[in-house]
C-alpha cells in the first residue's frame, strides 16, 4: 500500500507564544526555551514516534501559537492513468 504515514510538521507563531512552557515541559523532545522561556523548536519534523508529543503540545498551547500540520511526501508518482 502507499506511504500514509504522513510526518508531521510543527511551527510556532512567535508572536503568539507567551512562554508558558506547555510545549516544552510535555513534548521535551521537540520543544526548547530560549533564554526568555519562549519555545524554540528542535525537531520541525515530527519522527512517528514523537506524533504524540506534537499534537498534545499543541492542544496543550494556551496561546495555540503551534500549528501541526502534515509533512505531504513527495507523491510525484501518481500513476493517473491521463
Ligand atoms: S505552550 Fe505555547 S505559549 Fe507556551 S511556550 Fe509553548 S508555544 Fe509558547
Amino acid at each position: 500500500m502507499s506511504d500514509s504515514h504522513g510526518m508531521l510538521k510543527i511551527s510556532i507563531d512567535v508572536a503568539a507564544c507567551m512562554g508558558h512552557g506547555r510545549c516544552y515541559t510535555l513534548a521535551d523532545e521537540l520543544f526548547d526555551s530560549d533564554a526568555a522561556g519562549r519555545s524554540v523548536i528542535l525537531l520541525a519534523e515530527v519522527p512517528a514516534e514523537l506524533r504524540g508529543q506534537a499534537l498534545l503540545a499543541a492542544a496543550s498551547c494556551p496561546e495555540r501559537a503551534i500549528r501541526v500540520t502534515a509533512c505531504s511526501a513527495t507523491t510525484a508518482s501518481g500513476s493517473d492513468g491521463a
